[in-house]
């Protein structure tokens, strides 16, 4: 599969907090779910994307829509089997790194495969946290609270 140079700088993405994100190019998204208006802070470029929040597409973890997901694939722009990727994203609930992420209408969760100790159950290596989206959206993006909540200048 030959890998074309593909201009990242003219597709958007936009971010959501407890809906899935979508992919834009000149001011619409690309699949049907014409989303309207977004505001400025919660579109950026995809070259101007956070390692973060790569991360989490190139694991299939981002709550992107499916439709947008197909066409980044298409244009590829990039691909949920590019490889997994450790996700370095601390848990806020008990502090241990992601094994997998998931969303779920605002919520967050976190999954840790653990080993489980000998004699316990198979359900025992597995630990879900589940926290509201607001650690989740200052990792992705990069930015502090503060930061999102507009520039002063
Ligand atoms: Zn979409
Ligand atoms: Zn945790």
């Amino acid at each position: 599969m030959t890998n074309t140079e593909v201009d990242l700088s003219n597709y958007e993405y936009y971010f959501r907090t407890s809906r899935r994100d979508h992919l834009m190019e000149d001011g619409e998204t690309l699949c049907k779910y014409n989303v309207q208006n977004p505001s400025e802070d919660d579109v950026k470029g995809l070259d101007e994307l956070t390692e973060q929040t790569w991360t989490l597409l190139k694991n299939g973890f981002a709550d992107l829509c499916n439709e947008c997901g197909g066409y980044a694939s298409s244009l590829g722009l990039f691909d949920h089997d590019m490889g997994k990727e450790d996700v370095d994203f601390e848990c806020p609930e008990c502090g241990d790194v992601a094994d997998k992420i998931a969303f779920e209408r605002g919520m967050v969760n976190v999954w840790h495969y653990r080993e489980p100790e000998p004699g316990a159950s198979v359900l025992d290596g597995k630990d879900i946290c589940r926290f509201n989206f607001e650690p989740m959206e200052e990792w992705r993006r990069g930015e502090t609270k503060g930061s999102l909540e507009g520039h002063d200048d």
